[in-house]
């Protein structure tokens, strides 16, 4: 998404021929990028990297990493298909799993929320996550993590999964590629002139932008607008074609479940918590669960909030997350969550990212502070 930065959603819109951009290019200038980079350079040079990771395991620092992926994949060459979306090569995603395990102790996520009720975690604890359900995680991901021994944590929206819908930036995305118009005129929820002459980068931004910053906004409704404007509609059986091409489906959530990996919700229809009324929090929230729970026949008490914004400081989406039934919740700010007296509703994550080499992956695991800071870190009031 979108965004600058980083967000699954990015990928996905590109895909679809929209932002070009890398999540990373997105989120950081890339003067300040190749900065960063060289200096990640220059202290693994030094042996910086190495000695912290040393030192993590010597003190058993009272941190929790949890890396954040999308999919693992080779990078594909079609026309509907962005082969620059992806965190990680399968390749790479091996030796990724390969160098963390000679510093941290993987974790599952039902550690993790055992530490929350209090139970130790071991000394230099890592947890592997994935977001929005894409189906390599169990045909690409899954091999490669039971190879190695890995449970990772799985957060699945379940209107897409289980009612076969594109996420909306694609939804967008695909509207913006099929119109054949040159100006697209918006009446809902605004009055909005964009243009398509130039290529649908720009609109795909301003909107997916609109959709994540509208308090209260009528996604269908929203959708039908703009289909209209864009004279296109998208037909359910050409969706539904494109999801099962691209998401799982119920069999195959069991099928890592029962594989020994953790499942979390990451709502249900993916918004942004920030714009929902209470009712719509309710849905996303307590609605998302119990469809998992019902699917999985096992409790479900972890969230990954879509796009990543923190909740720390806003009292009614603690309160709507923990009502919802809630006990551990993921953003994807930048950091390390302190398993000692950490906010369990807020806990930090590194968006992982395929430009990463082993170098720069090394470095910013060892060193989470160089991790690339992102829009999502300013939080969603700064969007
Ligand atoms: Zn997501």
């Amino acid at each position: 998404m979108e965004v600058p930065r980083s967000v699954p959603e990015i990928s996905l819109v590109r895909r679809w021929g929209g932002v070009m951009l890398s999540r990373a290019a997105q989120e950081a200038p890339g003067f300040v990028r190749s900065l960063r980079d060289h200096a990640l350079r220059l202290l693994d040079g030094a042996g910086v990297v190495g000695a912290s990771l040393r030192l993590r395991s010597v003190l058993s620092l009272p941190w929790l990493t949890v890396l954040c992926y999308h999919r693992t994949a080779e990078p594909i060459v079609a026309e509907d298909i962005d082969g620059e979306v992806v965190d990680a090569t399968p390749a790479q995603f091996d030796a990724q799993l390969r160098s963390l395990g000679q510093h941290f102790r993987f974790v599952s996520l039902d550690e993790v929320l055992g530490a929350t009720r209090g139970r130790p975690l071991p000394p230099n604890p890592l947890l592997i996550s994935f977001d929005d359900g894409y189906r390599n995680c169990l045909e690409t991901s899954l091999p490669i993590l039971a190879r190695h021994g890995v449970p990772a944590a799985f957060f699945i929206p379940t209107l897409h999964v289980g009612e076969r819908r594109l996420f909306w930036w694609d939804h967008i995305a695909w509207i913006l590629r099929h119109s054949s118009r040159e100006l697209v005129e918006l009446d809902f929820p605004r009055p909005l002139r964009l243009s398509l002459a130039g290529g649908t980068d720009e609109a795909h931004r301003e909107l997916t932008l609109l959709v994540k910053r509208t308090r209260g906004l009528d996604l269908p409704r929203f959708l039908e607008a703009l289909e209209r404007a864009a004279g296109v509609s998208l037909e359910r059986e050409e969706e539904r074609r494109l999801v099962d091409r691209d998401l799982l489906d119920w069999d195959g959530v069991r099928a890592l479940e029962r594989a020994g990996m953790g499942i979390g919700s990451h709502t249900h229809s993916h918004r942004v918590l920030q714009t929902l009324d209470e009712r719509e929090l309710e849905l996303e929230l307590a609605g998302s669960r119990h469809e998992l729970e019902r699917q999985l026949g096992r409790p479900v008490r972890s969230i990954a909030y879509p796009v990543g914004y923190s909740i720390a400081g806003e009292q009614h989406l603690r309160r709507a997350v923990r009502d919802g039934g809630y006990e551990l919740g993921f953003s994807c700010r930048a950091g390390v969550h302190p398993t000692r007296g950490g906010d369990p509703l807020d806990v930090p994550r590194l968006l992982m990212e395929k430009t990463y080499d082993a170098q720069a992956f090394t470095a910013l695991t060892a060193l989470p502070p160089l991790a690339p800071h992102t829009t999502i870190d300013a939080g969603w009031s700064a969007a």
